[in-house]
């Protein structure tokens, strides 16, 4: 007879290890498949973990390359270890890997190795094997989205995986798709000596992010030698003897360009991932992107069968993934689970940090809601300028009659950590005021969001 569970998840990224554990924690018998060797998924193995261990490498290395000297720290001869530094990242990505193992095994989570497939509702085999739950959830996660014309081969043209793998530093990196992916892997390589390009379709980086970001972030990255081709397409990649030749064109049309490079990364979006896993043959319904459809409590078209993370709909976050898993194994065991979409942060780790939450200005005009800004630059916060870190500012949105928080922007140092101040004031529903009264210690970096706050009723201190 086929071993029975009360679920079984496909997929252990941040969306399906996570269901698994809270599902354990609720007192389920829990199965997770997963068919790579480790657990972690896309984030772990190959996307968020691996991407910041070379992202703080490079900029602890551009540190000492260009920043110690105004410190009055003098270190002649700096050299490049890319071995050692890409061997450290191995070693961060599998302690976190063997960490995810470790929690399946204290909180008894069966890790079913290889492939699943879902033959009925409450039906799976895992390479033939049968298993029966009395839930499926399904977590399978997302794939780089391909360019026609650019066929990758993971070693001149590559996609993220490929372009955490380098084992030398490029000389010409040119970048498809200035999006989270191609800035902060860009910024990677650049910091580490290449030189980089980063073609893009729309006329800004990082789409859905605040404009006026946005255009700050351009000129940030600009200054630290990254090109930007803005507002143009690549329609061809030919691999020759001297690197690869890319074809440009004009967004909207037009006369077509040759630029060469010797390694290409395509950054331009990922794709729902459900293959081989029989959705089609049970009809759980897809929508025109391929995301598994969902309705308020991850239920599929098929009862019996949920789906969490980059499969559906939604930003494709790891934090976004798991916080699905935690409603959807509270909702399995009778709870109100319960994921606040208004309420995720966006975060680009390149340095300056980039990071986002709720409504950005944009967003506010075209929705015709009122609305107050409080901005407030780094430049006049008395730590970022004992850091040397000054670039960038803090950008509050308020709504004009009753002073709540609607969005919060931020470029500059440890932009990802000082916005969760801001989300934990949107959770709370509190206004600008409500954040500029808090006692804020000083001098650190917060004293901006505060100031900020401050500036929304042009109050501002400190400038
Ligand atoms: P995944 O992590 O993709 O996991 C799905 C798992 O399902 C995979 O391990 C896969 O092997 C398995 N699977 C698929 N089909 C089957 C099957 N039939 N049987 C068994 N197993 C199967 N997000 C952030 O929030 N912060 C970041 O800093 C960040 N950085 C990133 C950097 C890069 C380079 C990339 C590529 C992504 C990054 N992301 C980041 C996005 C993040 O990785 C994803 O949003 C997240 O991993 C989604 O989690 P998931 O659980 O839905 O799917
Ligand atoms: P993205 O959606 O962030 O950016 C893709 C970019 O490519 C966009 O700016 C888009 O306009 C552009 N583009 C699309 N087609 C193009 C074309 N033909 N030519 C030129 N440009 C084109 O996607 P990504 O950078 O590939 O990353 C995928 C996803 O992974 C992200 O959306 C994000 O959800 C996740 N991710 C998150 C982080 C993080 O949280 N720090 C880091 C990496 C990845």
């Amino acid at each position: 007879m086929a071993e029975a569970f009360d679920v079984i998840i496909i997929g252990a990224g941040p969306g399906g290890y996570v269901c698994a554990l809270r599902a354990a924690q609720l007192g389920m018998k829990v199965a997770c498949v997963e068919k790579r060797a480790t657990l972690g998924g896309t984030c772990l193995n190959v996307g968020c973990i691996p991407s910041k261990a070379l992202l703080q490498s490079s900029e602890d290395f551009a540190a000492a390359s260009e920043k110690f000297g105004e410190h009055g720290i003098l270190i002649d001869g700096i050299r490049l270890d890319l071995a050692r530094m890409q061997a450290r990242k191995a070693e961060v990505v599998s302690a976190n890997v063997r960490g995810v193992e470790f929690l399946f095994k204290k909180n008894k989570v069966t890790w079913l190795k290889g492939t699943a497939r879902v033959t009925a509702p409450g039906k799976i085999t895992v390479d033939g094997t049968e298993y029966e739950a009395k839930s499926i959830v399904i977590a399978t996660g997302s794939e780089s989205t391909t360019l026609p014309g650019v066929a990758v081969d993971e070693r001149q043209i590559v996609t993220s995986t490929g372009g955490l793998e380098l084992d030398s530093v490029p000389q010409h990196l040119v970048v498809i798709g200035g999006g989270y992916i191609g800035l902060e892997l860009g910024s990677v390589w650049k910091r580490l000596g290449a030189e980089v390009t980063v073609v893009e379709f729309l006329d800004r980086l990082v789409p859905g992010m605040d404009g006026e970001i946005a255009r700050a972030f351009e000129r940030v990255l600009g200054k630290q030698g990254l090109t930007f081709r803005l507002s143009t397409k690549v329609t061809g990649a030919r691999i020759g003897n001297d690197g690869v030749a890319l074809t440009l064109e004009p967004a909207q049309g037009g006369e077509a360009e040759t630029l060469h490079a010797d390694i290409v990364l395509l950054a331009v979006g990922r794709r729902p991932y459900a293959e081989g896993l029989g959705l089609e043959e049970l009809g759980v319904a897809r929508d025109e992107r391929g995301r598994v459809q969902t309705d308020g409590h991850y239920a599929t078209s098929v009862p019996g069968i949920y789906a969490i993370g980059d499969v559906i709909a939604g930003p494709m976050l790891a934090h976004k993934a798991e916080e699905e898993g935690v409603a959807v194994a509270e909702i399995l065991a009778g709870q109100a689970g319960h994921v606040n979409y208004g309420v995720i942060p966006g975060v680009v780790y390149t340095w300056p940090e980039v990071a986002s939450i709720g409504r950005t200005e944009d967003e506010l005009k075209a929705a015709g809601t009122a609305y107050r800004v409080g901005k407030f630059p780094f430049t006049a916060n008395a730590r970022a300028r004992a850091m040397g870190d000054t670039d960038g500012f803090v950008k509050i949105l308020a709504d004009k009659t009753t002073d709540e928080v609607l969005g919060a922007h931020i470029i500059g140092p440890d932009a990802g950590t000082l916005i969760m101040e801001l989300a934990t004031a949107m959770e709370f529903g509190a206004s600008a005021e409500d954040v500029s009264r808090v006692c804020h210690a000083h001098p650190t970096l917060n004293e901006a969001v505060k100031e900020a706050a401050l500036a929304v009723e042009g109050r501002a201190l400190h400038i």
